[in-house]
């Protein structure tokens, strides 16, 4: 089950980092790694950072957009330093791991940890479902990146057990949560719809995307759901087109 858990590290500046955070990700059992336009890599000092976990910097992604690192993830989780002005709800690490045994048929999992000096950007965070927070010295609540890497791994290696214990849920096909490339392809139909309704102002565009993201984050579309808002958005199209034709 470990292996359905994808660390994704976002615009990482120190190859050290990328290094020691495969480092401990192996030690927890965790193996699936992807790089988001890491500034140095590949690199020796990762290479060396990584001691003998050297096989998940051989396997591991590197992409040029979160969202592709992503796409194929059933719930997304970003990890913040800081607590203030999050878009989604805050949670510990401890109720991840009860949230993911909960809802074990929203995998892959994708874990976000963002640059070194700023942190994860709005942008990335308002991809989340979920943001987790380290419980920390409220004066000094940033860690470094491969010790948050691992702490969160710990979480869920300890979680392991759990799961292997249930029994396995069997969800049809049409009632799996949608991907997040899924929902992204239907947030873009929403956005194409709306623009030819004329429904989307320029001035209000980037305010209704962000709040569109959110509304179906929260809906926790299963497939079926995502199908029936699709097939209606195409009859407004059709509708819509018709009638500009008649015009
Ligand atoms: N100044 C940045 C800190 C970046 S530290 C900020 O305010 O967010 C690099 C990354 O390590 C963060 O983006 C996050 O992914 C992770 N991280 C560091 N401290 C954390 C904490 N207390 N809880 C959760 N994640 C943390």
């Amino acid at each position: 089950m470990l292996e359905q858990f994808k660390v994704v590290l976002s615009h990482t500046t120190h190859p050290g980092n990328i290094g020691a955070a495969a480092r401990a990700m192996k030690v927890m059992g965790l193996s699936r790694l992807s790089l988001v336009n890491p500034k140095k890599y590949p690199s020796a000092e990762a290479t060396e950072r990584a001691s003998r976990a050297n096989d998940i910097l051989a396997n591991a992604e590197v992409v040029t957009n979160v969202e592709e690192a992503i796409g194929d993830c059933r719930l997304v989780v970003g990890t913040s330093a800081r607590t203030r002005s999050l878009p989604s709800k805050l949670i510990t690490p401890r109720e991840l791991t009860q949230l993911v045994v909960d809802n074990q048929h929203k995998m892959p999992v994708a874990i976000m940890f963002g640059t070194e000096n700023s942190g994860l950007t709005n942008h990335e965070l308002h991809l989340c479902h979920y943001h987790v927070y380290i419980p920390t010295n409220p004066e000094y609540s940033s860690l470094n990146l491969a010790s948050a890497v691992q702490l969160i791994s710990y979480e869920l290696s300890l979680a392991f057990a759990e799961f292997e214990q249930l029994p396995q849920q069997v969800i049809p096909d049409n009632e799996q949560p949608v991907s997040r490339e899924q929902l992204a392809g239907t947030l873009a139909h929403f956005d194409e719809v709306m623009r030819l309704t004329r429904y989307l102002v320029p001035e209000q565009e980037k305010q209704i995307d962000v709040r569109m993201n959110r509304l179906l984050n929260k809906a926790d579309l299963t497939l079926s759901e995502m199908n029936i808002l699709r097939g209606f958005l195409r009859s407004v199209s059709y509708a819509v087109k018709r009638a500009q034709q008649q015009d």
